[in-house]
């Protein structure tokens, strides 16, 4: 349990330090806001889709550390995969986080069990993963309240 707490605190960190995909993409084809006012995190997830599979994806915005490393992690996971994938991998996370699933083989974002221990902070975990389904339907905006 230590070991786990542990390795959660040295990826989330690391991962805000130096987030993976954090920039724009100037001609994205699917575009959303997220907001999770309760912490005041902003995260804008742009993707680009091509036949069904995400091509590239990246984020931008300011929030707290769990929301940069999550956005950073996700980007990470979802890129390459399927628009199924990425709906899949959404579920599966949000399963992980709310004490669901145990994770398995969801690999590195099997640190986010650390989350559980403090319920405010799913929401932080979770933003960016929101903000990638928002844009994959379409749409411009979603928030957490
Ligand atoms: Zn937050």
């Amino acid at each position: 349990m230590a070991y786990r707490e542990d390795l959660y605190k040295k990826v989330i960190l690391d991962h805000n330090k130096n987030p993976r995909n954090y920039r724009e993409i100037a001609d994205a084809t699917h575009q959303c806001d997220g907001a999770n006012p309760l912490c005041g995190d902003e995260v804008t997830v742009a993707l680009t889709v091509g036949d069904g599979v995400v091509t590239d994806i990246a984020f931008t915005g300011h929030g707290c550390a769990i929301s940069k490393a999550s956005g950073s992690m996700m980007t990470e996971a979802v890129m390459g995969k399927t628009v199924e994938e990425a709906h899949a991998l959404f579920h599966r996370f949000h399963a992980l986080v709310t004490g669901e699933e145990e994770g398995g083989d969801l690999g590195k974002l099997a640190v986010f069990t650390g989350v559980r221990s403090y319920p405010s902070r799913i929401k932080c975990a979770t933003i960016a993963w929101h903000a990638m389904q928002c844009a994959l339907a379409k749409e411009e905006r979603v928030s957490t309240e």
